[in-house]
């Protein structure tokens, strides 16, 4: 009798050097036995003195890119192995999983910098804890021959590394090195790294090929440059995104500790943060509070960064609307009139993928994309036996969702559908999607919109189609991000959102809902507003405020604040009902009030633009936190479901004109008044016992303030809210997917 233990380690442990680890770790407890990878994860049969000491370190050492979500020891009898060793796999889709890319280790930063490794200086360094992974794979099973490594052909030296347990590129499929991996070069004119930085520094716009897709990068401290990469991106009012190393980021922005894990998070997204002490030119980003910075996080990003030694604008390749570029003859033709320069590699990319976008604190994904995808989440209880689904999301941040095996996979960012070639990614991940994970579903879902492209696209696929309501769809990504279980009860919904098509044919966005997975009620809304112009009431947010000063009976304000506008067209269309659907949208009334803040409501460049100057310009006070209270007072908190608007405009306007209010507590006391007005109702229905608990959910809680204050005013009863999806449309299909799957389970009994 030997006291063998069978060991089950289920979670993110494929493809991510779990089995030499085990090797490894089953050698310095000196155990026999063997490891192999299957359906379930990974399964290791293990003999020896001290199994107890070795499964805690299973979970407690775990490589940086493993996730153990559970370990599961059982008795085994039998008679031990002589040795420890890597069995081969078993049975089929033990080798389907694919994990996200990663950013570049600290060992394999260390070897490119040092004089003495043979990778000292090689762009393309990588090993088993770090490098590309999704954004080079072709097809399944993920080994280097299905992946664009597959022309190059293993040296000597990289053969013995990938073929050693003991070493870390152990397996590591993109392995490389200056003698047989990938190799970069500068057009036009030839050269490398230090002519590429040389470009820079000299003012120039550089193309740089990167994982998931092009960058044009230039030195973020030089503004005629960065105003020349706007003028010629076309690009006025949008932040540009920037890359620095840690030590130089922090000169330019504030970095708490939290913030600094995510940026060193092996998914290396794109973070917000507040400014630092050291200035950049406003041009990077205008008007905004907070800039989006990443750490380098490929060698060749490491490598440009060293060389130039300032933070660089890393902003996506591509022409106006349209997806990334990732061909290098694509982006000589794309992006030749916005760069003087390319550096270029000969590794295509597979995928492409979007920058990640993320806040720290509170946490939360604001676009999932490189680094993230293809992470899964796992379904919450009740979901067990969920038929496959498709979810295809909305018509704006676009993004694809799988339910299978209990598991949903949100897809990576693919933008605004109106755009043809987005369209076309868009048909091209569904493809892909359905064939990398053998996808094979029973029931479709979408917006309850008819004429979005994912609704007709949905309706061509000849399967029974689940339409759901946006707001519904935005409350249900919330609660099965939280793991709220499927018979877990109602929840009072906050959506606070742009817009989307209610079922009373009106759109909605600010609502209250109360609801679960398979149903909602609508309990409270804004006062709804014509849009007048339709979707021109996204980008020009005096129309919105145009409208809502006209309901308080204060048009005359419209003049004063805009003259130069052609109002007299607007009030007409407002009220013979012509292109001016009516709308209880949050994101509208936000533009309204920044319009009447701003005083000129000129157009936005880009949609939320309006709402986040909003947020920045708010100030919290003593005072402006009385203000809002009282604007909330005035309000009332009347049973009527309509949440009135007016007394909103009477005050505002009056406090900012007689009451000598600064505009900063006025933005301040808007978010105050908005979150009392919902968060007293959802309140109410949790104390009366009509709902469980809150979720938040839609664009506006992309809002960092907006999302602190009501937290707050909710007070102790529970609260969800996003962290790993967005709130914002990114997140639809996971909504619409679960509701779907909900409905077509049975019922609780009783
Ligand atoms: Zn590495
Ligand atoms: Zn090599
Ligand atoms: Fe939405």
């Amino acid at each position: 009798m030997t006291g063998g233990r069978l060991i089950r380690v289920r979670g993110q442990v494929q493809g991510v050097g779990f089995r030499p680890f085990v090797w490894q770790l089953a050698r310095r407890y000196d155990l026999r036995g063997d490891v192999l990878n299957d359906p379930e994860g990974v399964l290791i049969r293990a003999f020896g003195a001290d199994l107890e000491g070795f499964v805690v370190a299973l979970s407690a050492e775990a490589p940086p890119l493993a996730r153990v979500d559970r370990v599961e020891v059982s008795e085994l009898d039998g008679a031990a192995p002589s040795g420890f060793e890597i069995a081969a796999s078993q049975g089929a889709g033990a080798a389907t999983r694919v994990t996200p890319d990663a950013a570049t280790c600290p060992d394999c930063l260390a070897e490119i910098n040092d004089p003495a490794d043979r990778r000292h200086r090689y762009a393309f360094a990588n090993c088993t804890h770090c490098g590309p992974r999704f954004t080079i794979l072709r097809a399944l099973p993920y080994d280097r021959a299905q992946t664009t490594m597959a022309p190059f052909e293993m040296c000597p030296g990289c053969r013995a590394e990938y073929e050693n347990p003991g070493d870390r590129r152990f397996h590591a499929q993109p392995v490389a090195c200056a003698d047989c991996g990938p190799r970069l070069w500068l057009e036009p004119g030839g050269g490398g790294i230090p002519k590429a930085a040389t470009l820079l520094l000299g003012g120039g716009i550089l193309a740089v090929k990167g994982l998931g897709g092009f960058h044009l990068a230039c030195d973020a401290t030089n503004a005629l440059t960065v105003a020349l990469l706007r003028q010629r991106k076309h690009r006025p009012g949008k932040p540009f995104a920037l890359m620095a190393p840690l030590e130089l980021l922090r000169q330019y922005a504030k970095v708490s500790p939290k913030a600094e894990a995510l940026l060193r998070d092996p998914a290396a997204p794109i973070v917000l943060l507040d400014k630092g002490h050291k200035a950049l030119p406003e041009e990077v980003a205008p008007r905004m509070v907070s800039l989006g910075w990443m750490l380098p996080y490929t060698p060749l990003h490491h490598l440009l960064l060293q060389a130039v030694g300032r933070p660089l604008v890393m902003t996506s390749g591509n022409l106006s609307g349209e997806p990334q570029v990732i061909g290098n003859d694509e982006a000589r033709e794309k992006l030749g009139a916005f760069a003087d320069g390319f550096l270029m590699h000969d590794r295509e990319i597979a995928r492409r993928l979007d920058d990640s976008v993320e806040r720290a604190e509170p946490p939360m994904v604001l676009r999932r994309a490189r680094g993230r995808v293809p992470g899964t989440l796992p379904l919450p209880k009740g979901f067990e036996d969920a038929p496959q689904v498709v979810a295809y999301g909305g018509q704006m941040k676009s993004a694809i969702c799988l339910l299978k095996n209990g598991q949903a996979l949100l897809g990576h960012h693919l933008g605004e559908l109106d755009e043809a070639l987005t369209y076309d990614a868009f048909l091209q991940a569904d493809l892909d999607y359905a064939e990398l994970f053998d996808h094979r579903p029973d029931l479709v879902a979408c917006d309850l919109h008819p004429d979005y492209r994912a609704s007709v696209h949905a309706r061509s696929k000849g399967l029974p189609v689940v339409e759901v309501q946006h707001h519904h769809a935005h409350l249900a990504s919330c609660l099965a991000e939280n793991g709220w279980p499927l018979e877990g009860g109602k929840v009072a919904g906050i959506i606070l959102d742009g817009t989307g098509l209610g079922t009373d044919g009106t759109f909605w966005g600010g609502e209250l809902l109360l609801g679960d997975y398979r149903g909602f009620e609508r309990k409270a809304w804004l006062k709804p507003a014509p849009l007048i112009g339709g979707d021109m009431a996204a980008r020009e947010p005096w129309r919105n405020a145009l409208v809502r000063l006209g309901q308080a009976g204060m048009s005359d304000w419209a003049d004063v604040l805009f003259p130069d506008k052609p109002l007299a067209m607007a009030r007409m269309a407002a009220e013979k009902g012509v292109n001016a659907p009516l709308s209880s949208s949050a994101g509208r009334l936000f533009d309204a009030v920044a319009a009447v803040l701003e005083g000129s409501g000129e157009a936005q460049s880009f949609e939320g633009q309006a709402a986040m100057w909003l947020e920045t310009l708010a100030e919290p006070s003593e005072a402006a936190e009385a203000l809002g209270i009282d604007w909330a007072k005035r309000t009332g908190h009347s049973p009527d479901p309509e949440i009135e608007t007016d007394p909103l405009f009477h005050r505002m306007i009056r406090d900012m004109t007689q009451g000598g209010r600064t505009r900063p507590a006025l933005a301040f006391a808007f978010h105050q008044w908005l979150v009392i007005l919902f968060a007293v109702r959802a309140r109410r229905l949790v104390l009366d016992g009509d709902a469980e608990a809150v979720a938040l959910s839609g664009g506006c809680f992309q809002n960092a303030l907006l999302t602190r204050l009501m937290l707050e005013a909710l007070g102790d009863v529970p609260v969800m809210v996003h962290r790993e999806t967005p709130a914002n449309d990114g997140g639809l299909a996971l909504g619409q997917a679960v509701i779907a799957a909900a409905r077509s389970l049975p019922g609780a009994a009783g």
